[in-house]
């Protein structure tokens, strides 16, 4: 039997605003442990967020540049679970009203073009960050990135292999670098990748089970890890094996993916609207104004150079 790769991508970009999103700590990389915090993003009792209006302005442009309708209402949810970097137990995120919806990215492989359809983008907030291997008897926290500004962008299970994979990231990272809304660096986790990837056989419509694939930090590994799993999962299935819905890691070193959970769904989340944040509500007049400031982009311009 032969199978087709089905492969859905959901990329986390880091915006390139000043100020975190929802309090005034500075962005600014590199700064000692917890020196860029406050009572709002270190989720002291009591606090209340307000939003960024530049992170708003840079999901709108994101928004336009691939096509997205932009929801004139869209909410700021909780996503709830218990992890040390999460200091408010929830992550502010969006869930039933993102802010952008159905896009698309035009990309080329091997000069045939293919048409990438993006579910949604929408804003959140980034966690901080566990420090493992400095002290042999504690972990460390590190808050200054909680709170930093990222855009969920999510793609529709169409694309077909670890190239076009490898190719729609480049491009769309190539966008966000053009808006100026992120810096791209893949190496340094300002743009990072999951992918979701399965197999089924050729001729069906029907998903397969997929896996998450977590840890690609580079399009290297990005294309490797999805090839050592479309080489996994058309194996197991050859045999008659079954796959099982999971969370997998990507070992670079050793050029294999191992189990890391299984999968959470979205009810484990406990999702509800942030009743701390009102609506986002954008009007017509500010979309007008942020379309006519986008610069040219990279399709249209080699388009035109060509
Ligand atoms: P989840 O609820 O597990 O987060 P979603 O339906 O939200 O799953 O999809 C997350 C990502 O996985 C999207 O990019 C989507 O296109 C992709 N995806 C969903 N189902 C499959 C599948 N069977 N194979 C490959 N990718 C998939
Ligand atoms: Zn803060
Ligand atoms: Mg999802």
């Amino acid at each position: 039997m032969k199978y087709q790769t089905v492969i859905g991508l959901e990329v986390h970009a880091q915006l390139l605003t000043k100020s975190k999103i929802f309090c005034g700590c500075s962005t600014k990389f590199g700064q000692a442990p917890n020196d860029s915090t406050c009572a709002v993003c270190t989720g002291f009792p009591g606090v209340l967020p307000v939003l960024n209006k530049k992170v708003v302005e840079f999901a709108i442009c994101a928004g336009l540049a691939t096509h997205c309708e932009i929801a004139r209402s869209s909410r700021l949810a909780r996503k709830n679970y218990f992890y040390p970097d999460l200091p408010k137990g929830y992550q502010i995120s969006q869930y039933e009203l993102p802010i952008c919806t159905n896009g698309y990215i035009d990309i080329t492989v091997n000069g045939t073009a293919r048409r990438i359809r993006l579910t949604r983008i929408h804003m959140e907030e980034d966690a901080g960050k566990n420090i493992h291997d400095l002290r042999s008897d504690a972990s460390l926290v590190d808050l200054n990135r909680a709170g930093v500004p990222l855009l969920e962008i999510v793609s529709e299970p169409d694309i077909r292999s670890a190239e076009e994979a490898g190719n729609y990231l480049k491009t769309l990272r190539a966008i966000l670098q053009y808006l100026e809304i992120c810096d791209g660096n893949m190496e340094e986790g300002s743009f990072r990748c999951d992918a979701n990837v399965s197999v089924r056989p050729q001729g069906s419509s029907a998903l397969g089970t997929k896996v998450e694939l977590k840890n690609l930090n580079s399009f290297k590994a990005v294309e490797k890890a999805i090839d050592f799993e479309i080489r996994r999962h058309t194996e197991t299935l050859s045999e008659g094996g079954t796959l099982i819905q999971e969370t997998r890691l990507w070992d670079p070193d050793r050029e294999e993916t191992r189990s890391m959970r299984t999968k959470e769904f979205a009810h484990d989340y406990r999702y509800f609207p942030d009743p701390d944040l009102l609506p986002v509500v954008i009007d017509e007049e500010w979309i007008g104004k942020i379309r006519a400031s986008l610069p040219e982009l990279p399709e249209v311009r080699k388009a035109r150079f060509m």
